[in-house]
């Protein structure tokens, strides 16, 4: 079982919320956790269970940001609007270096989740159950 970050910034949400519909069955084995909204969008609208965080402008992607740093974060859907500047863009900086400083795999758009999380299903990140 890997511990998910799942982020959608507004104009994503959208997008996250068909991508956890999709995903659900694979979503599911996993421990879920999400930034406040992104969150709420995503267990009204699956059976997920996802601990949710404060909301991204208020601190959520740091709370995230600090579980990568602690090694208690395997993989990161992040789905960031690229045509949005956005209140907390260091937050989300810091959240990004801190993934590459852990080597932690990171997906800031729908498309390269999809290979992530069917890539997954399939054990290729097992070995990040062994550290
Ligand atoms: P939210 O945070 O899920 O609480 O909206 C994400 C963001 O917009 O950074």
């Amino acid at each position: 079982m890997l511990r998910i970050a799942l982020i959608a910034h507004d104009r994503m949400k959208e997008q996250m919320v068909q991508f956890s519909i999709a995903y659900e069955p694979i979503l599911e084995k996993h421990k879920l956790y999400a930034t406040g909204t992104t969150g709420t969008k995503i267990m009204e609208n699956t059976n997920l269970e996802v601990k949710r965080f404060l909301s991204g402008p208020f601190g959520g992607d740091q709370e995230i940001g600090a579980l990568i740093a602690k090694n208690k974060m395997d993989l990161v859907l992040f789905f960031r609007d690229p045509l949005t500047s956005q209140p907390h863009e260091p937050d989300i900086l810091a959240l990004l270096r801190l993934a590459d400083v852990h080597n932690i795999p990171v997906a800031t758009n729908m498309a390269t989740a999809e290979i992530l999380i069917r890539s997954i299903d399939q054990g290729d990140l097992a070995w990040r159950d062994s550290i």
